[in-house]
């Protein structure tokens, strides 16, 4: 036998994480690297904080998981807190991001269907999005490569180019049920969708009837510096996904929705073993204790300004690697005019610094939302030597 027991889907490296020490991971073989990638945006807290580790142990102690036949306090009062910071009224708590989006995407559908109009089920997405892994979320991607291999796709998707929005309104047909978009894409290379495009889809939403989904997986929970992105857009969607940071590190998602936009959710629709029981909830509660507050928020905002400044200054040492900086918050990315991911690969290997790669040969630095300028300096100063010694 020559397969792995680990299913072999990973090109791993050959960093092996044992243990967590706030910024820092630490190394099966003692090497110790400044983890400015955070498992992908989602430790929030960075690897070893008191209050989510508190929360769950405690929660373990106490119950662990219950079916979602019996009541939930644990699930009512983290959905209670998710409507008053948000758009939302009502919230499905799932295991994973790719959940979260399907969920969103059902919503969409039985707004449309819970009465019968069974001819409104496309959904217009963007190219280079990324909604998750599931044959949904696959078909909700243009990416021929998360398609090869598992075909055929669901029906039922347009794919538009990013911040295009006449596209946009040429795509709408009688088909149309929603529109799912990447407030800020992250695969796709940190693009930030522009104001007038958000505002322009809303719009279109609005005008035919069509329910508008942030797929905020990656840029939700404080990681742009307001506790969703769309805050910053000034337009507020019918449903969005959340997932990644939410739990700190727990493994959870959410689906958030209006009154009007679940009005198709009604009993036995939809479900899940696992999602919103009690440990999990208990994690949620934890990140939101920590970062639902204007002053976590403003932590997370100087941070990024600072962050933003140290690299728009540094790229100009290096007109040749790299071309501009992009980002919200501590979602940042760095275009290279090189491709990232060997960089990247330079970076963790020589310099314990790690990142991660992103579409359009962007390095994603994505560091705990709890940094502070020690981890920028650190940060820097592994950089500008990682550039110094780097030949592509
Ligand atoms: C990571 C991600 C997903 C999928 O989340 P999983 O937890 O891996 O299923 C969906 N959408 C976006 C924007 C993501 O970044």
């Amino acid at each position: 036998m020559s397969i792995t027991p680990l299913m072999p889907v990973y090109p791993r490296c050959d960093v092996r994480p044992v243990r967590g020490e706030n910024c820092h991971l630490v190394s099966e073989d003692g090497r110790r690297f400044l983890d400015f990638a955070s498992g992908i945006a989602v430790n929030l807290l960075g690897h070893s904080h008191p209050g989510l580790i508190g929360a769950i142990k405690k929660q373990a102690e106490t119950l662990m998981h219950v079916s979602n036949m019996y009541g939930s306090p644990q699930g009512e009062s983290l959905a209670q807190r998710l409507v008053d910071l948000t758009f939302a009224d009502t919230v499905f708590f799932t295991n994973s991001g790719a959940e979260a989006v399907e969920t969103a995407m059902k919503t969409a559908r039985a707004y449309h269907q819970h009465d019968g109009n069974e001819d409104r089920y496309e959904i217009i997405t963007f190219k280079n999005a990324f909604h998750g892994r599931t044959m949904a979320t696959i078909s909700a991607s243009n990416q021929d490569k998360m398609h090869k291999g598992f075909m055929p796709l669901l029906p039922g998707f347009k794919y538009v180019e990013f911040n295009d929005l006449e596209g946009a309104k040429a795509a709408v047909g009688p088909h149309t049920a929603a529109i799912m978009v990447e407030p800020v894409q992250g695969e796709g290379g940190i693009r930030v969708a522009d104001d007038a495009f958000i505002k322009g889809l809303r719009d279109l939403c609005d005008a035919n009837d069509l329910m508008l989904i942030f797929d905020e997986v990656q840029c939700g929970v404080a990681r742009t510096g307001t506790f969703y992105a769309y805050e910053q857009f000034g337009v507020e969607p019918d449903i969005l996904a959340t997932a990644k940071g939410i739990g700190g590190g727990f493994p959870m998602g959410a689906c958030l929705a209006t009154e009007k936009a679940a009005r198709g959710m009604v009993f036995g629709t939809h479900g899940s073993t696992y999602g919103g029981n009690p440990l999990a909830m208990a994690a949620g509660e934890a990140v939101l204790d920590a970062v639902a507050n204007d002053e976590f928020l403003a932590h997370v905002r100087t941070m990024g300004e600072k962050l933003r400044g140290r690299l728009e200054q540094f790229i100009g040492n290096y007109p040749d690697l790299f071309e501009d900086v992009r980002g919200m918050g501590l979602m940042m990315g760095v275009k290279m005019k090189v491709e990232s991911r060997p960089f990247v690969a330079h970076l963790r290997d020589h310099h314990g610094l790690l990142t991660v790669a992103a579409g359009d040969n962007v390095i994603r630095i994505l560091p705990p939302l709890v940094i502070e300028d020690a981890h920028i300096d650190e940060f820097m100063e592994k950089l500008s030597a990682g550039a110094a010694d780097y030949t592509p």
